[in-house]
Formats: C-alpha cells, structure tokens, sequence
C-alpha cells in the first residue's frame, strides 16, 4: 500500500515527493519536439505509453488519493472503464456486472462484449447476495459503482469485496460519483478503481479525462492494454487536469454540504415525489453509506409530483442551468432519459427504476439559498 501519509488538501495541491515532476510538467512537452543532439533523445518517453512527466506526476497524485500503489490517466471515463474491464476478460470469461449502472458502461457490454466472447449477466439489484447469486464458474470480474447514476444506489463495498475474495474474482469499481475525496474503495478490500475524470477530478466542466488506481500488479496488466489501445490524455489536458486537482479537496466538500442541504430542502417540498440521495436518513442504504462514505456527495435525484412537467420545470429554472455532464462548480441538471441513459431501451430504463421525469441534480458550490429559490421560482412558474 502507499505509504503517503498526508491529508487529502495536500495531496491535491502538493503531493510533497512529485513536486519534481509536477514542475516539469508544468513545462512544454519538449521531449516530443526536435531534440538538440542525439544523444538527447529520450526514446522511451511517450505519451501514448502513459509516462511524459506530466503523466506521471498525475499518475502519482490520483494513486495516492485512492490509496493505491499505482494509476494511469486515460482520454476518457469511457476509455478508462473499457480498458481496465478488458484487462481482466478474455474469451470464455464471464464477468457479473451491477444492475445500476452508468448508461455507457451498459452500452460498452451489452454491444461489444459478445463480440470478443465474453460473457457477461446483470445483477437484480445490488446487495451483495445479488452479485454471488450471478457467479459462474469462469467468472472473473465483478463491476460495481456506487453511488450509482443516476438513482444513487449504494453498495455495501466490504460485503461484495469479501465474496469476490472467496471465489478468487477480481473487482473493479466506478467511484466517479463519490469521488476519491468521498469514497476510497481500496481500503475495503476493492481491487480496481476507475474515474470519470471529466466529472469531480476536472470539475469545471471543461474537459474529458479517465482514471484507473490499483496495485502495481494490477496496473502492470492494464498498462499493457492502454498502449495498444492508444486511450491516453493529450498533454494539454494532463496540465489542466491537475491543475483542477489542486482544488478538489474543497470543491468537493463545499458540493457535499450544498448537496445535503438541498437534498433536505427538496424532500421537505409538497411539489416533490421522491428523492434520491445516500445522505438522507430515509435512503434504504443510508447505514452502508455512513459506513463506507466519508460525505455523501455532489449528485442527487428526484422526481416532481406527477401533475408536474419536468421539461417545463427545467426550462424555467434561471440559475441552476442544463448540462450533459455533471459535478462541475456550477449547479446543473437534465433528465437521464435525454443525456446519460439515453442510449438504453426504454424497457431497460424502466427496468432500473429511471423514470422519464426523473431529473439527475448535479449541485455545484453556489450559495445554497440562491439554488433554493431557483427551484422555488421555477416549481411556481408551472402553476
Ligand atoms: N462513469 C460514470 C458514472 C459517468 O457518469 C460517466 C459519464 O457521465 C462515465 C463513467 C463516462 O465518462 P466519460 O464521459 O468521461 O467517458
């Protein structure tokens, strides 16, 4: 395990032992450029091997914040999660993944993975006796994410781990909605922890960026794959990247506290049916995430009453704005049934419990009573 002690501001602004290289990413990536003299040539950097400076020093800092021995930076959150699932799955495999589940993750197995003959099943629900109940005898991955996009359902990390443990699987989690300031998978026993990068690592919604954290081993394996299949972070983006890192300790926690507060707000409205957050004491899982969560995060849902319109609600709020990503500094939200699982059957939705007026909240760092009477002004707009 990584043996770096230091709280997590520092590891977002600092990370002490990467200063070295953090500076010399800061610097253009000469070594791509002509060099001076032969000599000079530095013929193992790349960055379509994952290690110009910059790379690395990044590479370190997303390590040390999910508490793992080693990391990679991909172009994507997609390029993250198909690489590190095809790293651990061969034809013949079987892999059980969550019923909860991102809509492009979805999307990735349930259009490809057939293609490479690898099996795959869908848990019915997410308890940790729903994914044993899937293992088969060539199973050799379990994929999680928790809290999940978009209804925030929570899976009890230790409980899962354990079974994979027992039957020798490997597990691979998408804790991009926690985020690494929330949620550390690693310490409970999860071997693989993969980000959507574009969401609270960048946080301003302005770039496009994946992670994957694990022990060396485990990295070695999937650094094996990326090379080949060429998913890496321009440079560019590898300094705008770490430089939004430096900030996300307290973006992160400020999105927390704003989130549990509109959560409340939202629950108590007579004009609101449900919602969906793990910080609400009403939350079926709300113990688990107590347990495994160090804040509940940035994400919610909820649904208006049915005599409501969704879409004119959103196009009455004046502050909290549409958008097809999340976790950025400004709040935002739109349907899931138009942006994240907008790909998936309408059958598969319903499946999931994902109505058609549910409406994803990505709460942002902005006064809270500011959001507050945005929703207000918008629910009485409708009326
Ligand atoms: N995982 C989750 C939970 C997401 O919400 C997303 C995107 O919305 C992704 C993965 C995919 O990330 P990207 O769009 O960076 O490829």
């Amino acid at each position: 395990m990584n043996s770096n002690k230091k709280g997590l501001n520092t590891i977002c602004t600092h990370v002490g032992e990467l200063e070295d290289t953090q500076h010399k990413g800061a610097i253009s990536p000469l070594y791509m450029s002509t060099s001076y003299a032969y000599e000079d040539v530095d013929v193992k950097r790349y960055p379509r091997y994952f290690n110009t400076p910059n790379q690395e020093g990044l590479c370190k800092k997303v390590a040390a914040l999910e508490h793992a021995e080693s990391a990679l930076i991909f172009g994507s959150g997609m390029a993250a999660v198909s690489t590190a699932l095809l790293a651990f799955l061969r034809a013949g495999d079987h892999v059980v993944l969550q019923q909860t589940l991102y809509g492009g993750t979805y999307n990735l197995v349930n259009e490809e993975f057939s293609k490479y003959g690898i099996e795959y099943s869908f848990t019915e629900g997410w308890s940790a006796e729903a994914f044993e109940a899937q293992i088969k005898e060539n199973t050799k991955v379990i994929y999680i994410e928790t809290p999940s996009n978009p209804l925030l359902t929570i899976t009890d990390l230790e409980a899962v781990a354990t079974i994979a443990k027992k039957h020798g699987i490997t597990t691979l989690i998408d804790n991009t909605f926690a985020s690494p300031v929330n949620q550390n998978p690693i310490d409970f026993g999860i071997d693989v922890v993969i980000h959507s990068a574009t969401k609270y690592m960048g946080g301003h919604s302005d770039i496009c960026a994946g992670a994957v954290a694990s022990t060396t081993e485990h990295m070695e394996r999937i650094f094996h794959l990326a090379k080949n299949f060429g998913g890496s972070l321009s440079d560019y983006t590898v300094w705008l990247l770490e430089r939004s890192m430096k900030t996300m300790g307290i973006r992160v926690r400020a999105q927390n506290e704003n989130a549990l507060a509109m959560a409340h707000f939202l629950d108590e409205l007579d004009d609101i049916e449900k919602v969906y957050y793990p910080g609400l004491p009403s939350h079926p899982d709300h113990d688990i995430a107590k347990k495994q969560m160090k804040g509940f995060g940035g994400m919610l849902s909820f649904e208006l009453n049915a005599t409501l319109n969704a879409s004119q609600f959103q196009k009455a709020l004046q502050l909290i704005k549409p958008s097809m990503s999340l976790a950025g500094v400004e709040s935002t939200l739109l349907s899931p049934t138009q942006t994240s699982h907008a790909l998936m059957s309408a059958e598969v939705r319903a499946e999931q419990g994902i109505a058609d007026g549910l409406i994803r909240f990505s709460v942002g760092i902005e006064e809270v009573d500011d959001l507050k009477h945005d929703i207000l002004q918008a629910l009485e707009s409708l009326k």
